[in-house]
């Protein structure tokens, strides 16, 4: 098939990044920045983009496929020009063509505009899933929000985190598409009027709402050698046209200068709290705003080859990425019974059959609980839909479970007391045909453990898919050396379908491929030593093992668990400064929620450490500790390659998935990590004999729950583990300062130790030293190593999105052709 990408030389790509810098840009050579030369060269590529672009739109829209909608209120895309090359298959071509204009591509890669909407692993997994999604060739649109600002860039003044705000749009951003002409209105607060007209009796009818506007931008997502280029559209706000005439025209200039600035509001910043729920009012307008925007673009499109609604659902299915976007579900009912006159039954089967949903973690303080006087407030008519879709419901289990109190009470979208709630989760589940979690253990705690009720309403609804990666991003593109490694033993046909990664299996135990291996690993780890002088300050070795811990910082990834160990090796240390110990180098990365004040004491308490422990002349160098600001996309893929060991340590059955565990196995990092998400399933694919896992488990924590768990007892019973306890108690490591880290010292003694730190402390030291001895066996170490690399083919995100298609979208491959005439 054509594709088209045919035809393109690196002249034809030098001459139109010249074009550009003069017409898109206002240069000449003389005159041009590398900036300038960036944006230009973005432009060039951008341009193929929208070629495969308008073939794709075309191709869905001439043959009326199903698509799937997937809607996330983050996407953490990270930089996109490399991976752009990489998937157009212009890498040679473009180096070519740059030299042409005076500059490499590493200079031009790293001003690329780093696209941070998204606070961690669930906006990161979005990212890969329209990957896998465009290079699958599946119809599929990404809805998000433009955030003005992404998550805050994370600066450390004094060790303590300080958020700045990301001006990713300050400079222009090369990718985007700005679509004015699909602008929509939207409407937030109000009242509903009983409407009466003869004959066809009482309507509700939403007025006297505020109004204000969005537009789409479109981000082309172009699939890794294929012709589909898919579309993110990505929704700004800003004030009502209309709307603002009408205040001037009363007069009232400062009024209309106000809510000009409330309507912009509505997409200024992603709120950066991880795992927790605010319950803040622009919080709530903003999850509207994706959510009606994007069902009614959806509507607007299906419209384009559709008179009634009786297909709608044979041609959408709409994923919610969590509960955030879950008031599309309540708008699609909305505009199926009140604006397209559907009768209720009708207007929900379609909406039932439209949806699914899938979960992201069973934190309580994740779950989010709109109260209803808020949602009465913003949204009348929608809190009025949802008191009658619960109804509804509830009379129809009533039925079917009578007498079951109970039952009733904890399936039901409203939660009773003092300030009635609505439970989005619960919402998300009645109004959905299928609901997942993210990895075979979250899947079945969340059918038995957290939502039982509602497996036993509707059997059969709930079911696992394993999050995945995309090896494109975070192989082929952050460690091309690995990649030629495996090329050279296996071909390339991993590259097209990580399955076939397995036949690296048999080069494990060849020291050729061994020495090599290792070669590159260190290669990786010398990079990286420059980006940690650059950013630290601190020098570090090589020739240490990196001990990688990089998520965002939360109590149950317990980051203050690796904290200790390394405080146990330090004690070991200042004991007897001639002790033997593995020289280390341990890797932090992390932001804290602005807001989650013992959170950001763990990152004070790491770089105090480093201050202290770096510098001890006992310590030799032998242990070094540092914290790289600013975690994101572009770091991620710099420490991901040196990586020696994975930490994955969460307390069991909190952590729902993380896939930072599997980009970093898919790397050749050994992982050290609790039995949690889908360490389980790596554990099970890599092999247990080529992973570390230690701790308590799931089922033995809650027999430490029922019994009521003593943080105290592993006091008593440990010299070691008093000695690290109180060096945090005392801090140790800056006596001037003595309370410091008082209150981490009390969250794991005091306070109860929620997150069972000191259950699993002391099986955690003795895996740690397991880690050394295999280390002290080089080939042993580099055997496993690959063997992890080789078994992690099934945690590529074309595996998930495929198990997406066979089990909950039943949606087909849509080869776009080329050939026909794009005019
Ligand atoms: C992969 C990734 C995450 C998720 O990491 P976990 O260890 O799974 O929590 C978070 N942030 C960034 C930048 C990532 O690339």
């Amino acid at each position: 098939m054509a594709h088209f990408k045919d035809n393109i030389t690196a002249d034809s790509l030098a001459e139109r990044a010249l074009f550009h810098l003069k017409y898109s840009r206002g240069k000449d050579l003389r005159s041009a920045t590398t900036f300038d030369k960036m944006m230009c060269f973005s432009h060039v590529v951008r341009d193929m983009a929208v070629d495969g672009f308008i073939a794709t739109q075309r191709q869905y829209l001439d043959t009326d496929v199903r698509r799937v909608n997937y809607l996330s209120m983050e996407y953490l895309i990270g930089k996109m020009l490399a991976n752009n090359v990489v998937a157009l298959g212009i890498v040679n071509e473009s180096r070519e063509a740059l030299k042409q204009l005076d500059i490499t591509v590493e200079e031009i890669l790293e001003l690329d505009v780093e696209a941070g909407l998204g606070n961690g692993g669930l906006g990161r997994l979005a990212a890969c899933y329209l990957d896998s999604l465009a290079t699958m060739e599946l119809p599929a649109y990404g809805y998000g929000i433009r955030y003005e600002h992404g998550i805050f860039r994370q600066e450390f003044e004094n060790g303590w985190q300080k958020e700045r705000p990301d001006e990713w749009l300050a400079l222009g951003y090369p990718w985007e598409l700005v679509r004015p002409e699909y602008t929509l209105p939207v409407c937030v607060y109000g009242r509903v009027k009983k409407n009466f007209q003869p004959g066809k009796g009482a309507s509700d009818v939403w007025e006297d709402f505020q109004v204000f506007e969005a537009v789409p931008f479109d981000v082309p997502i172009i699939g890794y050698g294929v012709n589909t280029v898919n579309m993110l559209r990505l929704w700004k706000s800003q004030p009502a046209e209309g709307f603002r005439l009408d205040v001037f025209n009363q007069g009232d200039y400062v009024r209309a200068v106000e809510e000009k600035n409330w309507a912009e509001n509505v997409s200024k910043v992603l709120y950066p709290s991880d795992y927790t729920y605010a319950g803040k009012e622009l919080r709530l307008i903003q999850e509207y705003f994706l959510a009606s925007c994007s069902v009614r673009d959806i509507i607007r499109r299906y419209r384009k080859t559709h008179s009634d609604f009786t297909k709608f659902a044979e041609k959408n299915v709409v994923q919610l990425n969590d509960t955030h976007p879950t008031l599309a579900i309540v708008e699609l009912m909305r505009v199926l019974h009140d604006e397209e006159r559907i009768p209720w039954d009708k207007a929900w089967e379609i909406t039932t059959s439209t949806f699914c949903y899938t979960n992201h973690t069973l934190l309580a303080e994740a779950l989010e609980k709109w109260t209803v006087d808020l949602l009465q407030r913003v949204l009348p008519r929608h809190m009025q839909i949802i008191f009658e879709i619960n109804h509804r419901f509830l009379q129809k289990v009533e039925i079917n479970h009578p007498g079951e109190g109970e039952l009733m009470r904890k399936v039901s979208l409203i939660e009773e007391g003092a300030h009635k709630q609505v439970r989005m989760a619960n919402l998300c589940v009645i109004g959905s045909s299928k609901v997942n979690g993210v990895s075979a253990l979250h899947s079945e705690l969340l059918k038995t453990e957290t939502m039982p009720e509602f497996d036993k309403v509707y059997p059969g609804k709930f079911t696992n898919v394993t999050n995945g990666i995309t090896h494109r991003r975070w192989l082929i593109k952050a460690n091309p050396e690995l990649s030629e490694l495996i090329s050279d033993q296996i071909g390339e046909e991993w590259m097209k379908d990580l399955s076939k990664l397995e036949g690296f299996q048999d080069a494990a135990s060849k020291r050729t491929v061994q020495k090599r291996f290792m070669e590159i690993k260190r290669a990786k780890k010398v990079e990286l030593c420059e980006t940690i002088k650059e950013l630290t300050g601190y020098l570090v070795s090589p020739d240490s093992v990196f001990d990688v811990q990089i998520k965002r910082l939360h109590m149950y990834k317990r980051q203050l668990l690796k904290a200790m160990h390394i405080i146990h090796l330090y004690n070991t240390i200042k004991k007897n400064p001639k002790a033997t110990v593995q020289s280390k180098t341990f890797i932090f990365a992390a932001k804290a929620a602005p807001a989650y004040l013992i959170a950001k004491s763990v990152i004070k308490l790491i770089n105090t450490m480093a201050e202290v422990i770096n510098n001890d002349v006992d310590v030799a160098g032998r242990l070094k500790v540092v914290f790289l600001p600013d975690y994101n996309v572009s770091l991620a893929e710099k420490i991901i390659p040196a990586a020696d060991i994975s930490e994955q340590i969460s307390t069991a059955g909190l952590e729902a998935s993380g896939t930072g565990n599997m980009k970093l196995s898919l790397n050749g990092a050994l992982t050290v990590g609790t039995w949690d998400g889908a360490n389980i399933e790596i554990a099970q694919h890599v092999g247990e004999d080529n992973i570390f896992i230690f701790g308590n488990r799931t089922e033995d924590l809650a027999v430490l729950r029922r019994k009521g768990y003593n943080p105290w007892s592993y006091v008593d019973k440990s010299e070691d583990l008093q000695a690290v306890l109180e060096a945090i108690r005392d801090n140790i490591f800056d006596r001037t300062q003595p309370d410091l880290f008082k209150d981490l010292y009390n969250e794991v003694t005091e306070h109860g130790d929620f997150y069972f730190y000191l259950a699993d402390y002391e099986e955690y030291i003795k895996c740690n030293e397991e880690v050394d001895k295999l280390y002290a066996k080089p080939s042993k170490w580099a055997e496993k190593a690959i063997l992890n690399v080789a078994r992690m083919g099934w945690f590529s995100s074309d595996r998930s999105i495929q198990d997406y298609c066979n089990d909950i979208w039943y949606l087909e491959r849509t080869p776009v052709d080329m050939t026909a005439d794009i005019l």
